[in-house]
């Protein structure tokens, strides 16, 4: 009469290694008190969501402020979702994010670590000593139910009104004989192994996670399939095996698993491990129609770490943005300490939010602004060359023509005690600043010129010659700006809004109304960055001859 044991070494003939061996193989780390494992663990199969990006930071954190080890692993075992080439692409997006693994999966060639491999289509072996130690012990079997035969039981599960699933009197091949699974296999019948659970849907198991505290939770009794006929593991039980001889301390993912925690932590009771702390972490959501519902990779553009990239959000504004989902109290720290980096800012996993965080685009939008204005023009400028090369060709080659020209430009308003808030991300700059290129100027047709409809034209011109005759840009903006509102004052206009206001029909206009001749004259629109800076940037002679191509048009 054959035993577990022979069932085994039938279906894995070739693992010799046992538990303990791996156990030598993948020691303990020697990491200090309190210092957290953790890891984040993608699957390749396709872009990095915004909620990926969450997830990995906050786990990288949590890591980094215990002086731990974070580390990636790559989730491979779905082939059929796979996506060539995601799994580098991913790791690639989260280094500008400065989400940088201690270890683990770098590339499909390169690897970090004494834990690997980490990337789970390279870790069968491994699977499969643990799988064989289930059987051995009676609590993984052979399952040779077809795909005909499992429709066929949810049919007569949902008759039934009863619970779906693989499990108890509905699990078929879950109460043979060694001799009669061996003699299945013998007879080349296909197979599956599924977990032998011998929890109960009607028992509660009590649990604590780290964020959602303690939960009670239905206790698990399906048998799930832990090996595919691709001879490769479910999710279930590979992060079982995975987290086990990684030695992670702290399970940080999205809370979507946690309805399938008490598979997990029957898993680890059965293999005889130490279970992990678990966090799961809040999903992140959006308000559309006055419901919520999950970022979708379909529906929504912000669901894409990419978009932040091609649109050119700062990272520091993105990151910021996301330890803001992450604890509640991360702005007023901020706001108290506005001089230290944010990651000196201390993550707590009860200060996360416990239903979902709403994603919020103005609110990136704004942080991203805050943190721009304040940086200086020549970082600033490193920045937006990095990212116009990648993204915006044209813009990169007016960048690399002269990069002080540039940076002078970045720097108006800037490097001061309230600086201008004009940009929020990357891609806002250049058309606000274009005009100041030469080839970009001559392109703005001067005949369309939004004019105010009242200002006649020989006004204008009258005004504009003016200004030409006594340009003087050798002087503080103060005294500019004086001289303009004597130069207004001389052609009927009011040197100050709020008089003419109170007395419209005196006046042609106001200062404000001459200021706009020269805007329409040098930048071609009604809004440009301070009107004095850009003079000064331009050079007299440049905002004489763009002035007289105008006055020409009138
Ligand atoms: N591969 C899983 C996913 O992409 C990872 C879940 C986990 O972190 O354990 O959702």
């Amino acid at each position: 009469m054959a035993n577990y044991k022979d069932l085994a070494n039938l279906i894995f003939p070739n693992i010799t290694e046992t538990i303990e061996d791996l156990e030598k193989r993948y020691p303990e780390r020697n990491l200090p008190e309190g210092a957290m494992v953790t890891r984040f663990a993608p699957s390749p199969t396709g872009f990095l969501h915004t909620g990926s990006l969450f997830t990995s930071l906050v786990s990288a954190r949590f890591a980094k402020q215990s002086g731990g080890v974070f580390y990636i692993r790559l989730e491979d075992t779905d082939t059929k979702r796979e996506i060539a080439g995601s799994g580098q692409s991913l790791i690639e997006q989260l280094k500008v994010f400065d989400v940088i693994p201690d270890e683990g999966y770098i590339s499909d060639t390169c690897e970090i670590g004494q834990y690997g491999p980490y990337k789970q289509s390279n870790r069968s072996n491994i699977y499969n000593t643990v799988i064989k130690h289930f059987i051995e012990i009676g609590r993984a079997y052979p399952c040779f139910c077809s795909a005909e035969e499992l429709a066929e039981l949810r049919h007569e599960q949902e008759e039934a009104k009863v619970i779906p699933g693989y499990y108890g009197k509905y699990a078929k091949y879950r109460g043979l004989t060694p001799d009669e699974y061996i003699e299945l296999i013998k007879s080349g019948k296909p197979y599956i192994i599924r977990f032998k659970s011998m929890g109960d849907h009607n028992n509660k198991i009590k649990f604590h996670d780290e964020i959602k505290g303690d939960l009670e939770l239905t206790e698990n009794d399906q048998d799930i399939v832990i090996l595919k006929s691709d001879g490769l593991p479910t999710y279930h039980f590979a992060h079982l095996v995975d987290d086990h001889f990684m030695h992670t301390t702290h399970v940080t993912r999205g809370e979507e698993w946690l309805s399938s925690l008490p598979i997990h932590l029957e898993l680890f009771d059965t293999a005889g491990f130490k279970r992990p702390h678990y966090a799961h972490l809040p999903v992140i959501m959006k308000v559309e129609n006055g419901n919520r519902r999950k970022l979708s990779k379909r529906k929504d553009l912000e669901a894409a770490v990419s978009y932040f990239l091609e649109q050119g959000y700062p990272k520091y504004g993105f990151i910021e943005y996301l330890l803001t989902i992450a604890n509640s109290n991360y702005e007023q720290w901020r706001d108290e300490n506005l001089d230290k980096n944010f990651y000196d800012f201390h993550l707590q996993f009860d200060k996360m939010s416990l239903d979902g965080a709403l994603f919020d685009l103005a609110k990136v939008q704004n942080i991203s602004k805050e943190r721009m204005a304040y940086k200086k023009a020549s970082v600033l400028e490193a920045e937006v060359e990095e990212w116009a090369k990648e993204y915006d060709k044209d813009f990169y080659n007016k960048i690399i023509a002269d990069r002080d020209f540039f940076t002078s430009i970045l720097n108006i308003e800037r490097e001061k005690e309230k600086p201008r808030k004009d940009y929020s991300k990357y891609s806002d700059i250049y058309p606000i600043i274009s005009f100041f290129y030469d080839d970009v100027y001559e392109a703005i047709d001067k005949n369309a010129l939004e004019w105010k409809l009242e200002m006649e034209h020989s006004l204008i011109k009258e005004v504009l010659e003016d200004y030409i005759e006594t340009i003087n840009l050798e002087v503080t903006e103060d005294e500019w700006f004086n001289n303009l509102k004597e130069l207004a004052v001389r052609h009927g206009f009011a040197d100050n809004i709020k008089v003419w206001k109170k007395n419209k029909e005196a006046y042609k206009g106001h200062v404000g109304d001459v200021s706009e001749f020269l805007r329409l004259c040098l930048a071609g629109r009604k809004n440009s960055p301070n009107l004095y800076c850009v003079q000064q940037i331009l050079g007299k002679d440049k905002v004489i001859s763009r002035i007289k191509e105008v006055m020409a048009t009138l």
